[in-house]
């Protein structure tokens, strides 16, 4: 499997590349090359196949032979290590619960899969110098041993997730940027008290600040080439695609349920609540592999510009405004243009596949205490 950047000036890469460089060097985002599209059979034999299975095999194809099977295995199994519950809020709304992980983030999944990953590519990169210092003198050996840095920015979720899932991981150091008084006192100690190789530095400024510092350092060639820098977060294929696994596992959920004897179901149409786009795009990837999914609608806040490119085809960025769904204020969301990717950036197939809606925060608000008044849910 390759991937190619969508500004279509940086060479094809595989997915070790694509998952230590983030990023491709024309700023572009890595997509792959072909969707793996998973035949009937394999779609029926997903229904009751066991997690860390499943797992493996749907995340297979996009590894592509970087990572052998065994160690592919293990990671696939660790990664998704606690319960995905579909759960039921009236007859025909359920809520998949997406927050049984470490850090109580859906973020876990993608950090626990990225880590390893670079932790067996690191580990890797280490024999190999190991092998060719025979031959070197000792500044080049030091230079061989260079660790990767995963720099990375936090509203509060992405950061937690990422320094647990990274901890302790050998030839990969962390460094957490938050903005000060803005992340709940949890979130601090997630980020603050591990130590090891993770690194949180508080910023006194807003999350677009910490934002702008993580940019400006990946655009700086030279800091980069010193510290091997990387992105945590969902531009990184790494982080993006496992994350593609919560739809299998609704969906596994959602059969055993609805099913009938001639096995048919309802079809399973997906809400989910979007900021940078990272998740419902991995759900649109793992329906255009196969898995048979109803329609995606994007639950936004009041950041609007995909609501508003919905009704009017016309995409206007606005700087993000603050909401009390702060996880969700992104003001241009850098996972769509993976969608219109796929898409094949028709407007009408697009239509077909994808509804958009923003809410006030009072609507927020309001549905929370009605859903908890009616259904004894929060
Ligand atoms: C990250 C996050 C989101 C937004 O997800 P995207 O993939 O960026 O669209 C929404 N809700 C919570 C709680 C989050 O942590």
């Amino acid at each position: 499997m390759q991937y190619y950047s969508l500004q279509k000036q940086s060479p094809n890469v595989d997915f070790r590349a694509a998952a230590i460089t983030g990023q491709a060097p024309d700023k572009g985002l890595y997509f792959p090359m072909e969707i793996p599209k998973f035949t009937a059979t394999q779609i029926e034999n997903f229904k009751t196949l066991d997690k860390a299975s499943l797992a493996f095999e749907v995340m297979r194809p996009y590894v592509g032979g970087t990572i052998d099977d065994a160690t592919l295995k293990n990671i696939c199994a660790e990664t998704i290590n606690f319960d995905f519950p579909l759960v039921p809020i009236t007859d025909t709304i359920s809520s998949l619960e997406l927050f049984h992980g470490p850090t109580l983030a859906f973020k876990d999944v993608g950090a626990r899969f990225m880590s390893r990953c670079l932790g067996y590519f690191s580990k890797q990169a280490r024999a190999e110098n190991a092998t060719a210092n025979d031959h070197k003198s000792q500044e080049d050996k030091t230079q061989g041993e260079k660790p990767n840095t995963v720099l990375v920015a936090t509203s509060g979720d992405t950061g937690g997730a990422v320094a647990n899932g990274f901890l302790g991981v050998t030839g990969v150091n962390v460094i957490i940027l938050y903005p000060k008084g803005k992340v709940s006192p949890i979130q601090e100690l997630q980020l603050t008290t591990l130590g090891q190789n993770i690194t949180a530095l508080e910023v006194d400024g807003s999350f677009d600040d910490c934002q702008a510092i993580v940019k400006e350092a990946f655009m700086d060639g030279e800091l980069n080439a010193a510290y091997n820098l990387t992105s945590a977060n969902s531009i990184n294929v790494a982080r993006w695609l496992p994350q593609q696994l919560y739809y299998f596992f609704a969906w596994q959920q959602w059969v055993a349920k609805y099913q009938d004897s001639d096995g048919i179901y309802p079809p399973m149409n997906i809400v989910v609540p979007s900021g940078n786009f990272g998740n419902i795009c991995a759900g649109m990837i793992a329906k255009e592999s196969g898995l048979p999914l109803g329609h995606f609608v994007a639950a936004c806040n009041a950041n609007d510009v995909v609501t508003r490119y919905m009704a009017t085809e016309k995409y206007e960025v606005k700087p993000s405004v603050v909401t009390v769904s702060n996880a969700m204020d992104v003001g241009n969301p850098s996972n769509f243009v993976r969608i219109l990717e796929m898409m094949q950036n028709n407007f009408s197939t697009l239509s077909n596949a994808l509804t958009s809606y923003s809410i006030s925060d009072n609507d927020t608000k309001e549905t929370i205490a009605r859903v908890y008044k009616t259904n004894n849910y929060i």
